[in-house]
């Protein structure tokens, strides 16, 4: 029987002038604000690390990556979830498929999601989905602050060949 771990993780990133809108690994040129942060602020592939990395036992983000560390300064949210998938490679885990739900309001995901998913499944190497919502206007994404993001994962643990 395959074994399975599944993981979540949730992020959040606060609206900022004078920098581009990256979100699910898209770029949206006609959005006036970006998302603030050490990298790109791209929540919903943030989401996606933190639950790759708790479905393996691997820590989160910030212990994996460094928020401070230089290396990663300005990365785009794509390269953290290829590199993160590399690294559960290296520790025997390979990913089943990925779930990503990103609150709020803008920018409006739905005309792009079949966009966002083929993407993010090429970047991961198994199906990951992209859905949207909103919060009626309440809390910090319907005050228009900023993106949030909450995603799982399912991973497989590989079992070793037995020579
Ligand atoms: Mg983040």
């Amino acid at each position: 029987m395959t074994a399975l771990r599944v993981g979540l993780g949730t992020d959040v990133h606060a609206f900022a002038d004078g920098v581009a809108m990256h979100l699910a690994g898209l770029h949206f040129p006609d959005e006036p604000r970006g998302l603030a942060g050490h990298s790109d602020g791209d929540a919903a592939c943030h989401a996606a690390v933190d639950a790759l990395l708790s479905a393996a036992g691997l820590g989160d983000i910030g212990s994996t990556f460094g928020t401070a560390d230089p290396e990663w300064a300005g990365a785009s949210g794509v390269a953290f979830l290829a590199e993160t998938v590399r690294r559960l490679d290296l520790a025997g885990f390979d990913v089943a498929n990925v779930a990503i739900q990103v609150i709020g309001n803008r920018p409006r995901l739905a005309g792009r999601r079949t966009e966002a998913e083929a993407l993010l499944s090429a970047t991961v190497g198994a199906p990951v989905s992209v859905s949207a919502t909103t919060t009626d206007g309440l809390g910090l994404t319907g005050r228009g602050e900023g993106v949030a993001a909450i995603a799982t994962a399912l991973v497989t643990v590989r079992t070793p060949s037995r020579g």
